[in-house]
C-alpha cells in the first residue's frame, strides 16, 4: 500500500516504519489557479469571491476549453462530448474552486488530466464508463426510492425516527455520480428530472406540517440538492421554524458546497446567519451539523478548512463528512486515510461515513464489490482516533445504510448479498413480513468471477432477467 499524491506540504515527522500505511503530517494548499490560461489574470480577492465563483462556473466544454487552453488535447473534449450524449445523468456544473483542484500541482496535461481521480468523478468522459456493464441490470433511477418514501413533496419519510427534507433540487456543483440523479439538477440527453412542482414556500410549509404532527421523529437532515443555493434569507427562516418545533433534537445541513464552494460559507451574511441559528439551537440544547461530502484529499484547500473553521467556531457543532467510495477516485486504504487525516487533523471535519457508490444507471465503473468495501474497512482501522473512524455503508434499497459487515448473506459468485432491517420505512407500515425479508445488493458484474460474469450475460442474452427477479427477494 503506498501513500498517493496529495496538493500538501510535509511537515516532518517520519512514519513508523514496517507499517502499511505511512502516515506523514501535511498542510494544506491552495492550488495556484493562475497555472491554468483562463485564470491567470485573477487576483486574490476575485477567487476568495463567491459572485466571481458562482458567475465562472464552468457550465459546458466551451467554457471548459477557455480555461484550459491547448493544456490538454481534443481527444478529452470529444471524449466528454460523447458521454454527455451517451451516459451522463448529470449536467456540468464545475466552480473554479473545484476544477482548481485537479491536478493541482503543475499545469495538467492530457494524460494527467485523464488521470485525476477529481475529473473522474466531476467531468467522466466516455472511456471512464464500463465498456460492457455501463449499468447494472438491477440499476434504476432514484436506486434508494426516496421519492416513493415522500410524505409531503420532498420529505422522505425512510427511518422511524428522521427525515430527509429536500429543499431544492440544485446544487452550486453536480456530481457525476449523484445518488439524486432523478431530481437533481437539470434533464440531460439520457435522464428527464423529475421536477419539484409546489412552490418552495408551499414545500417548506407541507413539510412543516408533516414534522409538527408526527413527533416521533427528532433529527432532519435538511438538503436538496445543496443548501448553499438556497437564499440565506429562506435557509435561516426555515431552520427557526424547525427549532421552534419542541421534538426535533437534530438538525444536520447537507452542503457539498463547503467544498466545492467554500466561498459561499465564508461570506459575513452567511457566517453571521449561521452564528444567529447555531445560537438559536444551542439554547434550545439541539445538536445543528453541517454535513458534507468531500471524496478525496485533493479538494482539501486552506479555503475549505476555514470554511468548516469557522461554521464550528460560530457554534456550528459539528462539521461531518460523508463521502462516496469509488473506484478510480479514492477506493484504495491509502486514498481514504490521507483523506481522513486531512479532514479530522487539518479541517476540523469528522469523517463519518463513506457510501457504496449507489445502484444507478451508468456507474459500474465507479462501484466497488460489498467485499472490497469489507477490506477497505479492514484496511483502515486503527490508524485514526476511533471517533474519527469511517463506517463504509452500502445503502440498500428498500433497507437504508447497513455497515458492510452486517450482510447475512452473500453470494460472491453472482455477486448477490442479502440484508435485513430492523425498523419499517413508511411504505411498509402495514407489512408484517418487512422484518424478516432479506433485501438483495448488487456488486458490479465485472468484478465477479468468471462463471458469474458468464450467468449475468446469459440472462441479459436471453431477456429472462426478470424471471430471476423472484430469486433474489427473499
Ligand atoms: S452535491 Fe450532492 S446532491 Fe448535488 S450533485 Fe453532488 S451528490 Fe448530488
Amino acid at each position: 500500500m503506498s501513500t498517493s499524491t496529495v496538493v500538501t506540504a510535509p511537515v516532518g515527522g517520519v512514519p513508523e516504519p514496517g507499517q502499511p500505511f505511512a502516515y506523514i503530517r501535511r498542510v494544506l494548499v491552495e492550488p495556484d489557479w493562475t497555472r491554468l490560461p483562463g485564470w491567470r489574470d485573477v487576483r486574490r480577492e476575485q477567487w476568495e469571491s463567491a459572485q466571481w465563483q458562482r458567475a465562472n462556473c464552468v457550465k459546458n466544454i466551451r467554457q471548459l476549453r477557455a480555461v484550459m487552453g491547448n493544456l490538454v488535447d481534443d481527444r478529452l473534449y470529444l471524449e466528454l462530448d460523447d458521454d454527455q450524449h451517451r451516459f451522463a445523468t448529470m449536467s456540468m456544473l464545475l466552480p473554479p474552486q473545484m476544477l482548481n483542484t485537479m491536478v493541482p500541482t503543475a499545469p495538467p496535461d492530457t494524460e494527467s488530466f485523464y488521470a485525476d481521480p477529481i475529473r473522474r468523478y466531476m467531468l467522466p468522459v466516455a472511456s471512464d464508463r464500463h465498456p460492457i456493464w455501463p449499468s447494472h441490470p438491477y440499476a434504476t433511477r432514484d436506486s434508494l426510492h426516496e421519492h416513493d418514501m415522500w410524505v409531503a413533496e420532498g420529505l422522505t419519510h425512510r427511518y422511524p425516527t428522521k427525515v430527509l427534507a429536500e429543499l431544492l433540487s440544485t446544487c452550486p456543483q453536480y456530481c457525476g455520480h449523484c445518488t439524486r440523479m432523478d431530481l437533481v439538477g437539470n434533464s440531460t440527453p439520457t435522464v428527464n428530472k423529475l421536477k419539484l412542482t409546489r412552490k418552495p414556500v408551499d414545500r417548506s410549509d407541507a413539510m412543516l406540517d408533516y414534522l409538527r404532527i408526527h413527533t416521533g421523529v427528532r433529527d432532519v437532515v435538511v438538503s436538496g440538492g445543496d443548501v448553499a443555493n438556497i437564499p440565506w434569507r429562506n435557509l435561516e427562516a426555515f431552520v427557526m421554524r424547525l427549532l421552534a418545533i419542541e421534538h426535533i433534537r437534530d438538525i444536520r445541513l447537507a452542503t457539498k458546497a463547503l467544498m466545492g464552494l467554500p466561498q459561499h460559507w465564508l461570506q459575513p451574511d452567511v457566517v453571521g446567519g449561521l452564528e444567529r441559528v447555531a445560537r438559536t439551537a444551542a439554547c434550545r440544547g439541539v445538536n445543528l451539523a453541517i454535513h458534507t461530502h468531500i471524496n478525496h484529499v485533493n479538494s482539501l484547500t486552506p479555503l475549505v478548512a476555514r470554511a468548516a473553521h469557522t461554521a464550528l467556531e460560530v457554534g456550528v457543532r459539528d462539521v461531518r463528512n460523508q463521502g462516496v467510495l469509488m473506484r478510480g477516485v479514492n477506493a484504495t486504504a491509502a486514498d481514504l486515510l490521507d483523506l481522513c487525516f486531512g479532514l479530522q487533523g487539518e479541517a476540523g471535519i469528522v469523517p463519518y461515513y463513506f457510501y457504496l457508490c449507489d445502484m444507478i444507471p451508468n456507474a459500474e465503473h465507479w462501484r466497488v464489490a460489498v467485499w472490497q468495501a469489507q477490506q477497505l474497512q479492514h484496511d483502515i482501522l486503527g490508524y485514526l482516533p476511533g471517533y474519527a473512524t469511517p463506517r463504509i455503508v452500502c445503502d440498500v434499497p428498500f433497507v437504508g445504510k447497513r455497515w458492510v459487515h452486517m450482510v447475512t448473506q452473500y453470494d460472491r459468485e453472482l455477486g448477490t448479498s442479502y440484508w435485513t432491517k430492523n425498523y419499517r420505512t413508511s411504505l411498509e407500515r402495514d407489512d408484517s413480513d418487512a422484518l424478516t425479508r432479506r433485501y438483495p445488493y448488487f456488486d458490479p458484474i465485472d468484478t465477479l468471477p468468471e462463471t458469474g460474469q458468464r450467468w449475468w450475460h446469459a440472462c441479459e442474452r436471453s431477456g429472462a432477467r426478470r424471471r430471476t427477479d423472484s430469486a433474489f427477494i427473499q
